[in-house]
């Protein structure tokens, strides 16, 4: 049997106070998630461990089988992979912003005005080769973008040049051993060249007359070294594929092997088409053997604290999935789940435990038929993230007997 992997990115809730004391999905109207659960069996997941706040990197690696603790290189290397770089390991990623610096170079917006348009122009200008190291540059969404340094001796021993506030000037890099000297040398004579190049990048000229703030700095921070990961295919014996418009996760995806059969046009926001990720999520199954798909509206209200607004994105995912998952439930095996709680009072990621919903022809039901967080805990399931996958393959019958 083939396997859909559907994780509401930011699912898990606390009660919230505008919902009556509810969670978000105990408001939701979500008639698909409680019939799956009713027909199914339901419970709870920690995506990492009891009592570890899971990012959502950390948790989509754990769900893949991947022991982030083992893995787990910065956020670096794994949001540029999702920019549409294609990395080695070894090299060096940051995550990098666009921002805007005084005639002093003091920084006065760390995010360019949250710049939207004209990044891809801007990123391309800085592309460049110093001594015998490549620098890539590509933009991400908004003000956020990528730097990748690929060479000999190129280390993640060195500083931020970020300074994490506005009214400060970006930080000298310095080596923070023997091992950084170079890779410090790197970065600093990167940022003067890029002031040179963008101070006169005709994007930004426009951007002058137009008194919009100029993209006219960049800063950096959290570089990581990319990790070489074991293929998922051949690990699991298994065709995979994703759908996912968020640049750190398709990364993931993306580094373990998994194959993109994200549409065209569909987003990480909340007004995203999810009729449309269900849909090419069920027409890659065709292809491949198990497919993740990622929804990032949950996540995106619950930083808001906007618990209506979750609750209302939780519903539009039921709507979807009555249109195109109900329809195939009888063929093949669903898991719907969070890679963590993002809690509309907390607008941070916690560490509770998610509810879980696992759905395959000829499953046990334990007779909850409702799915929450709260009824979660009169299912049958209870897991941590680094079990999902063998539960999975299990449900699927491709698992083998351990033993004889
Ligand atoms: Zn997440
Ligand atoms: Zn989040």
């Amino acid at each position: 049997m083939k396997i859909l992997l559907i994780i509401a990115d930011g699912l898990g809730d606390r009660p919230f106070e505008s919902l009556n004391g509810k969670t978000t999905l105990e408001a939701a109207n979500k008639p698909n998630l409680n019939r799956l659960a009713k027909e199914g069996m339901v419970g709870l997941i920690d995506p990492i461990r009891p009592g570890v706040i899971p990012g959502s990197d950390t948790s989509h690696l754990n769900y893949l089988g991947y022991d982030p603790f083992k893995y787990y290189t910065g956020r670096g290397p794994f949001e540029a992979m999702g920019t549409g770089l294609t990395l080695k390991g070894g090299d060096v990623a940051f995550r990098a912003n666009f921002a805007t610096v005084d005639k002093n170079g003091t920084v006065t917006d760390r995010r360019a005005g949250r710049i939207r348009e004209g990044t891809s122009e801007l990123a391309k200008s800085l592309n460049m080769k110093i001594e015998d190291v490549e620098v890539l540059f590509k933009e991400g969404t908004e003000h956020r973008a990528a730097l990748v340094l690929r060479g000999q001796g190129i280390t993640t021993d060195v500083t931020d040049n970020d300074p994490h506030a506005e009214n400060l000037k970006p930080r000298d890099i310095v080596p923070t051993t023997k091992e950084g000297i170079k890779t410090a040398r790197i970065l600093n004579e990167f940022y003067k060249r890029s002031l040179l190049i963008l101070k006169d990048h005709p994007l930004n000229k426009r951007r002058r007359t137009e008194g919009l703030r100029e993209a006219n700095a960049i800063l950096y921070r959290g570089g990581g070294q990319v990790p070489t990961l074991p293929n998922f295919a051949e690990r699991y014996s298994l065709k995979g594929g994703y759908v996912a418009a968020v640049a750190l996760v398709s990364g993931i995806c993306r580094l373990v092997g998994l194959r993109d059969f994200t549409p065209n046009g569909v987003t990480g926001s909340i007004d995203t088409d999810v009729r449309k990720k269900f849909s090419a999520a069920i027409e890659a199954l065709k292809e491949v053997d198990f497919v993740i798909v990622n929804v990032k509206g949950t996540d995106i209200a619950g930083h808001d604290g906007n618990g209506i607004a979750k609750k209302e994105f939780i519903e539009k995912i039921d709507e979807a999935m009555g249109e195109t998952i109900m329809k195939v439930r009888n063929d093949i095996v669903i898991c719907f789940t969070g890679d963590h709680s993002t809690p509309a009072s907390v607008k941070e990621h916690t560490s509770d435990p998610v509810p879980i919903l696992l759905h395959y022809p000829g499953c046990r039901r334990d007779g909850v038929g409702d799915f929450d967080e709260i009824s979660a805990k009169n299912g049958y399931l209870r897991l941590t993230g680094s079990d999902l996958m063998n539960v999975l393959l299990s449900s699927a019958n491709r698992a083998e007997k351990y033993g004889a």
